[in-house]
């Protein structure tokens, strides 16, 4: 099985790569080779009974998009997890809270205009769904290490947010709980080649306006909250993994 794993910044894969200044997340994360292609790096690797493509997209819907078409459909990734840092915009979303999207969608998209719902084009949808198994996954790792994890919707869009008014336009159109700039762009590459997908976000700011204040200041550590979870479950589809060869193998 192999697995893309992304983020949009270096600070979101650095603690998978033992590059970050703190200790190194994944130890035995053995890394064999890094390719470049399309502007970017990939990271070619491999934990446990898993084959592992990571990198991070630069931020915004376009590289993500590019990112996790070209984990797809280059290097022939079978799941994606994304891994990063959102803002709250349920205001009980506190900082470092780990969010699972259930739900995406494109807040920015409008041609309203035209009488369609925010978020809607034409044969398009206003919200995708991640894959329910690595949800299930995810609440499992969770219950396991009684780790608190939120699920909610994740509105997304190519604007850094970082003001009330705007934040509480998104709430009200979209139900949003967090806000982010890649999620929906990789759950409509994923949901259009049928890879199932995951993303979490741990919250780095409230979206108002000390919003870039208090991203500087816990990028880095609800970077490494959110990578964290992942690699557990990581450690889990691993498990999946073994047992299906065996079964196969008997
Ligand atoms: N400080 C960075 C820019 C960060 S943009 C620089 O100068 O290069 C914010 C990144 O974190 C995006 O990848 C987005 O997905 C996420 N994010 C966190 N808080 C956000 C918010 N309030 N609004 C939009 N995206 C946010």
């Amino acid at each position: 099985m192999k697995i893309a794993i992304m983020g949009a910044m270096v600070e979101e894969v650095d603690p998978f790569l033992e590059i970050g200044e703190h200790e190194p997340l994944l130890k035995y994360f053995s890394k064999h080779e890094d390719v470049e292609y399309g502007g970017n790096t990939y990271h070619i690797a491999r934990y446990r009974d898993l084959d592992i493509v990571l990198a991070y997209s630069k931020i915004g819907k376009v590289f993500a998009s590019l990112t996790a078409a070209t984990m797809i459909e280059h290097f022939a990734c079978e799941k994606l997890l994304f891994t990063g840092v959102a803002g709250a915009v349920d205001p009980a979303l506190k900082i470092g809270d780990l969010v699972a999207a259930t739900q995406l969608c494109q807040h920015d998209l409008d041609i309203s205009a035209f009488g369609h719902p925010h978020g809607y084009v034409p044969e398009g949808k206003v919200y995708i769904e991640p894959s329910r198994e690595l949800l299930h996954i995810a609440k499992e790792v969770a219950n396991e290490k009684g780790i608190e994890l939120k699920k909610g919707i994740i509105a997304t869009g190519d604007q850094f947010i970082a003001d009330n008014e705007r934040k509480e336009w998104i709430a009200r159109t979209f139900d949003a709980d967090a806000i982010e700039m890649e999620g929906a762009a990789v759950a409509a590459v994923c949901d259009a080649f049928d890879i199932p997908f995951f993303v979490l976000r741990a919250i780095s700011d409230a979206a108002d306006m000390d919003a870039a204040f208090d991203f500087d200041e816990f990028l880095k550590h609800s970077s490494r909250l959110s990578s964290s979870f992942i690699v557990s479950m990581l450690e889990k589809l691993s498990q999946r993994e073994r047992s299906t060869k065996v079964r196969d193998r008997s």
